[in-house]
């Protein structure tokens, strides 16, 4: 007989729900913070990371999502100067140019701009005459602020083209750009040709710095690799295998820690207290929860090996707890797959600081993988694979050889749900409101004192979803 056999089940997000604590007046969604602290110098404004993924996370996607305030971690199957070169241009990136912007006509109803904005995730929308010449501008911030309704045309809540910054140099380069827009002290730039024709605009960004993240292996050449990222000015370092509790990794974060490099270390994954203990007590800055529970992943169906991601979570949280009370060092914990939506984000925040995830973040357009036209006209699916699968073969990262390998992941497609910036929004409102229910400012304070309760697969059923009723 093995020599412990736990028959309490592992669980997972959905099978819990957070309960309701008192909220006061001013604890409402716009009041919530999401900022995530996962290192005394790497602080997210939103608690999300997209996976270290070929079929995710790309330049695109990790610019995309650093905009927003997450962090993009770059996968160790991109070669080294692909992983460095694409640090370099997240970390250079100051301002852009939106080439050909959606436009609408200026007999466009409101309620046309809106759609954009809601598609798009931009809050200004250029209005334009059949010849493409510029009339002004839609603001959706300024459009809040009116008392105007959404079927009106859409003159009644444009800017007009005199009241904004533009200038009639189609070849505008970006440092002139940036030089206008700082001269005027303004966030934006109309860029139109001679015959006021609309071609670009540009856009004066924060002065904050757009954070990224590179996943190195513990397999010979990590510390080239590590080198190569931190001199593009790399956020964090993710030490990514599917089973971290070894030697390897051990190894490879003392190592690490040994380069004195100020940029934190994240290790991983693992699933039990000893695995999370054995990391922190090599030094590890944080750490990464879950195996088997991700979307691509079959490694408990091909050899009986993984834990659900919530009973990993709460070991693991055990073990930082300990490991808190005698070194007096908080570490921060990374949960990594099985999380597809808001509500599996609420849960796993209830105890994790920040959550890494693939499948939500690959169904994007921004995400690496290809973008399937089924029908001709509109885009229905994304490519999706595995690190394990066949296709990515990232050996290393499962600790085979190319002889030993078989495959841990599959390959195949997600269906297709638009831009990140405002689908991310939206979904990040739901989790917003979770915290105002339960009376929480931030998620320091969620991880402190949120209750969330088991249930029993009945009562999930019942306040799982609407039920009883045939549903449009
Ligand atoms: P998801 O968010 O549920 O899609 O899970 C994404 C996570 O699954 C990644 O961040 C990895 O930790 C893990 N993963 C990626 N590729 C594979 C694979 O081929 N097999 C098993 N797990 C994988």
């Amino acid at each position: 007989m093995a020599r412990k056999v736990v028959l309490e089940p592992g669980r997972t997000f959905q099978e819990f729900s957070l309960l309701p604590g008192f909220t006061r007046a001013d604890c409402s969604i716009p009041n919530i913070n999401l900022e995530t602290r996962l290192a005394e110098n790497l602080v997210l404004r939103i608690p999300l990371l997209s996976s270290a993924m070929m079929s995710v996370t790309g330049y695109d996607m990790a610019l995309a999502l650093g905009k927003e305030g997450g962090l993009g971690v770059l996968p160790v199957k991109l070669q080294v100067a692909e992983q460095s070169d694409i640090v370099r241009r997240i970390k250079n990136y100051e301002m852009a140019f939106v080439e050909e912007p959606i436009t609408v006509r200026e007999n466009a109803s409101i309620d046309e701009a809106l759609r954009i904005v809601e598609q798009q995730g931009h809050s200004k929308v250029p209005i334009v005459d059949r010849n493409n010449v510029f009339l002004g501008l839609f603001n959706y911030n300024e459009y809040l602020k009116m008392q105007v309704s959404r079927d009106e045309l859409i003159t009644k809540a444009m800017l007009n083209a005199e009241k904004v910054l533009h200038v009639q140099e189609p070849g505008l380069t970006v440092v002139a750009a940036r030089e206008i827009l700082e001269e005027k002290q303004e966030h934006y730039l109309v860029v139109l040709d001679d015959l006021q024709r609309l071609v670009k605009l540009a856009f004066k960004k924060d002065e904050e710095k757009i954070k990224v993240g590179v996943a190195i292996s513990t397999h010979e050449g990590w510390e080239e690799r590590a080198e190569a990222n931190l001199a593009e000015g790399a956020d964090l370092i993710v030490i990514d295998t599917s089973d971290a509790f070894n030697e390897f990794t051990g190894n490879a974060i003392s190592r690490y820690k040994e380069m004195e490099r100020s940029v934190p270390l994240c290790a991983g994954n693992v699933v039990n207290y000893e695995g999370a203990m054995y990391l922190m007590e090599k030094g590890a800055d944080m750490i990464k929860v879950g195996m088997s529970s991700g979307s691509i992943c079959i490694t408990q169906r091909e050899k009986a090996v993984g834990r659900a991601p919530m009973t990993a979570l709460m070991k693991c949280d055990r073990a930082r707890k300990e490991f808190m009370r005698k070194t007096s060092r908080y570490v921060p914990i990374i949960v990594d797959g099985g999380v597809a939506c808001p509500a599996d984000m609420v849960i796993a925040l209830s105890i994790a600081d920040a959550v890494m995830m693939g499948g939500y973040f690959n169904r994007f357009f921004e995400a690496a993988g290809e973008k399937i036209d089924e029908t001709g006209k509109s885009m229905r699916e994304v490519a999706t694979w595995g690190e394990g699968s066949l296709r990515a073969m990232n050996i290393d990262r499962y600790n085979q050889t190319a002889k030993t390998f078989f495959a841990e992941g599959v390959e195949g497609t997600v269906p297709y749900r638009g831009r990140l910036k405002p689908n991310l929004k939206r979904d990040l409102m739901k989790v917003r409101a979770a915290l105002s229910n339960a009376g929480c400012y931030n998620l320091e304070q969620f991880r402190k004192e949120s209750i969330i309760e088991l249930n029993s697969p009945t009562a999930a059923y019942i306040i799982g979803s609407a039920h009883d009723v045939k549903t449009k």
